[in-house]
């Protein structure tokens, strides 16, 4: 672990006697903090104003109780959250997350991960992240429309356009965001479009936010390999996960002349040397919500089905030169960078939020392997859902070739931002670094003039 600098020590210490057992936020507050403590000597400003101690305490956190009856008329009860973290840039923003694994630790993880993320992508979106610990799987479209109704019965007390705008994370897509906006629109009696994004096309959603994340963390590796003369032409390539996020990952790499021989689900993994078949993966995850298995049943011979294997593991044993975790946080270990880096790998973009460990982290970076962690390479999903709030905003919509040039625009913006900061601190082609401080500075300078609140 690396050291921290001596002027942060003790305010890390406070979040983590502040926050126990909250590992994930911990984890993700360690990070940021490795990166600040040269921001902090350089500007003591930051420090006579306590900014660093401000940012790690969440401005509202709000808990409640989700009650619901499920098919069999029993009732169930899930937890609801919503971590509204920091305001500084614009209204609190970030997705809902539904897993049995949700606790607030993971909420506060990814809202803080959040408010940095969303002051890279230069819009005005402050951060912040919810969801509960319902789980949709295995649960039909009736219980999920009572679960999602139940949930906004609490939540929209607390959001608005101009206060907090949800949109989608894990367990969350079209369906869920559908049955929210409809249960707003019926309790506040407001045609609010810009409350949620990831909306249906017909009715406020823009196009490209389904492909955002997916494509911008492509764009991102794509970036970062012309920073060495290189290319996604002919490149072999990995994506974990086949979620919304992995599946567009999929495309944009295929569009850019790669080829995907792996990818996974939480039941296995699937090696397919010919290249993933993305229309029949669409069909199997998006359409019948099924599993990787009915993938490799369809595909027949040309895939290697393995239940519950590790994706990572492919490269022991075959070239792979970039890898995109689009799964979920900390899914990608040491002993996984290190069979990545044994398999050759040039480049790490991270789809999901924070799927390295610190110790994957440090392996790539000690190989010299271009690495974009989460807060930068993902960040296009967001930033697509700020475009949909300036669409809704003007009453518009854009074509979807204007809105993925603005995508495009946004990511080359962000890569450009940590790059350049990352020199400024001479660490060229520390993205970790880069983003962190780039990220930080705009918030806190914000922060800074708005006086102690
Ligand atoms: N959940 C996504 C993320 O992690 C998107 C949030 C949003 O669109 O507000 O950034």
């Amino acid at each position: 672990m690396t050291q921290l600098d001596a002027l942060v020590q003790p305010i890390f210490d406070a979040v983590l006697q502040r926050n126990p057992g909250e590992v994930e936020f911990h984890q993700a507050a360690r990070e940021v903090f490795e990166s600040l403590g040269r921001v902090i000597s350089k500007h003591p400003q930051y420090a006579e104003a306590s900014i660093l101690e401000r940012i790690c305490e969440p401005e509202r956190q709000i808990i409640f109780r989700v009650p619901w009856v499920d098919d069999d008329g029993r009732v169930q009860i899930n937890r609801g959250f919503r971590v509204e973290f920091n305001s500084a840039l614009g209204p609190y923003k970030g997705g809902l997350r539904f897993h049995p694994s949700v606790y607030l630790g993971t909420i506060k993880f990814l809202g803080f991960e959040q408010v940095f993320k969303n002051a890279l992508t230069g819009m005005p979106i402050g951060g912040g992240k919810g969801g509960s610990d319902f789980d949709p799987k295995g649960r039909s479209d009736a219980e999920v429309m009572r679960f999602c109704q139940s949930f906004m019965t609490e939540l929209y007390r607390h959001i608005g356009e101009y206060t907090d705008v949800p949109a989608g994370d894990i367990g969350v897509g079209g369906r869920e965001i559908g049955y929210l906006f409809g249960q707003y629109k019926r309790i506040t009696n407001r045609y609010e479009s810009a409350v949620l994004t990831g909306k249906g096309i017909g009715w406020g959603g823009s196009l490209v936010r389904t492909e955002a994340t997916g494509y911008g963390a492509t764009i991102f590796a794509d970036e970062m390999l012309k920073t060495r003369g290189d290319s996604f032409d002919g490149k072999r390539v990995l994506v974990s996960g086949s979620g919304n996020v992995a599946l567009y990952a999929i495309q944009k790499v295929q569009q850019l002349g790669g080829k995907v021989v792996g990818c996974s689900d939480s039941t296995g993994v699937v090696y397919d040397e010919t290249g993933v078949d993305l229309e029949l993966l669409r069909q199997v995850k998006e359409i019948d919500r099924g599993r990787l298995s009915d993938y490799a049943h369809y595909r027949g011979a040309a895939s290697d089905y393995r239940p519950g294997g590790n994706i990572w593991s492919i490269a022991e044993s075959t070239r792979v030169d970039v890898a995109l975790p689009c799964a979920t946080q900390n899914e990608l270990d040491g002993a996984d960078a290190a069979a990545l880096v044994a398999g050759g790998v040039l480049a790490v973009a991270e789809g999901a939020n924070m799927p390295s460990t610190p110790d994957a982290v440090r392996v790539f970076t000690e190989a010299g392997v271009l690495f974009g962690p989460g807060k930068a390479a993902n960040a296009g999903g967001v930033a697509t859902s700020a475009l949909e709030m300036q669409q809704n905003a003007s009453r518009d919509s854009w074509s979807f070739e204007h809105t993925e040039q603005r995508l495009e625009e946004i990511m080359r913006g962000i890569h450009e931002r940590c790059a350049e900061t990352a020199d400024e601190y001479d660490e060229p082609g520390n993205y970790v670094l880069g983003a962190n401080i780039a990220g930080f500075t705009r918030v806190a300078d914000a922060m800074l003039a708005f006086g102690v609140i």
